[in-house]
């Protein structure tokens, strides 16, 4: 079975894309970046990246496997999401480091519900 750790910006986490509902409503509805995944598919966790520089994220990773090692829980793939791949300064190096050190697939990219246009359009 395959269980998804997500990975965002914390500042986007916190204080612009509250409850990461894009990312999840994709995943639910297999859209997107989620799109080829069986229906028995999870997401295990949404990580951020730590703040700025994203410098702790390899840490986190590992926090991550220590955390959920007593209930046998581990990622089998990571998404890194559009507010790292799309918007970060630091998207290439966060990306880098996460891939050298996950030792899963890791694929760039969740939702793709973005608007064209804010004051046009439903
Ligand atoms: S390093 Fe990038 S992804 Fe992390 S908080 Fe800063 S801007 Fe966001």
């Amino acid at each position: 079975m395959e269980k998804i750790l997500i990975i965002g910006c914390k500042r986007a986490m916190n204080e612009v894309c509250i409850g990461c509902s894009r990312c999840l409503v994709a995943f639910n509805r297999r859209e997107g970046k989620f799109g080829d995944y069986p229906k028995d598919a999870q997401i295990l966790g949404l990580l951020s990246c730590g703040d700025c520089p994203g410098s702790t994220i390899v840490t986190r990773l590992a926090q991550v496997k220590l955390w959920n090692s007593p209930m046998q829980e581990v990622p089998t793939r990571v998404h890194i999401s559009p507010c790292i791949t799309d918007h970060c300064p630091h998207a290439d190096e966060i990306t880098a480091k996460i891939k050298n050190k996950a030792g899963i697939k890791v694929i760039s990219g969740t939702h793709e519900y973005i608007p064209e246009k804010i004051f046009a359009g439903p």
